[in-house]
């Protein structure tokens, strides 16, 4: 049986021919997509679409977690750091959380991969992934968001940096509005202003009864 090797001639050919071939496959894939419906978003000009289950930047409600560093050890990449001043757990009565202060959760986003291992073990569902698409920071520490800071500021959710800007397109100034009624709402079954607010921040210092434990 003759092969290329016997005949240079037909090999050249052969060659010829396979690259002319495969030019032409890719070609059809590219002129597939030219007629193709276009899936490009001109962001920022245009609002991105985002699904329904699209996992963003943690939304954390700072109020009923008891910082049983269960999300933490589910983190497969150690991104959650959690500190607090002593043991803490849910109030019965009110379903949020008493005991020590929560001194620090954090989340290096710089690592973590949007995955949701820490939302499922949390007992108290106080862990979420929220709809926060796009952040953006200069260093390494500045993709460090410290969630107790945030909760000082009444936020449970990273701003992103796009927000704090004066110019926005039409589209990022509702979302914008949007976003601050989100993270800033009144509580919504009391109607009370700012109550959720302060329960946030009673969660950075140590409750009642831890204090007077403490004291003894
Ligand atoms: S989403 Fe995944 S990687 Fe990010 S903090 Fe949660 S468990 Fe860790
Ligand atoms: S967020 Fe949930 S799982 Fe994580 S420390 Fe707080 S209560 Fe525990």
């Amino acid at each position: 049986m003759r092969n290329d090797q016997d005949s240079p001639i037909r090999g050249y050919f052969n060659n010829i021919w396979l690259t002319v071939y495969t030019i032409l496959v890719g070609m059809r894939t590219s002129l597939k997509y030219c007629f193709a419906k276009t899936v490009t978003v001109q962001y920022p000009d245009v609002a991105p679409v985002l699904q329904p289950r699209y996992r963003g930047f943690h939304f954390y409600e700072i109020e009923k977690c008891i910082a049983c560093d269960q999300c933490a050890k589910a983190c497969p990449v150690d991104c959650i750091y959690i500190e607090k001043s002593g043991p803490r757990k849910v109030d019965k009565e009110t379903g949020l959380a008493v005991g020590g202060a929560m001194t620090r959760y954090a989340i290096d986003y710089a690592k973590c991969m949007f995955c949701g291992l820490c939302t499922d073990p949390c007992p108290t569902q106080c862990i979420h992934m929220g709809n926060v698409h796009d952040m953006s920071g200069y260093t390494r520490e500045s993709m460090i968001v410290e969630f107790t800071e945030l909760a000082k500021q009444g936020l449970q959710t990273p701003q992103p940096v796009w927000m704090q800007k004066d110019k926005l397109p039409k589209w990022a100034q509702v979302r914008k509005q949007e976003w601050l009624e989100f993270t800033r709402s009144d509580d919504k079954l009391t109607g009370k202003r700012d109550l959720r607010r302060q329960s946030m921040l009673r969660a950075l210092e140590p409750s009642e009864p831890a204090k007077k434990k403490g004291k003894s």
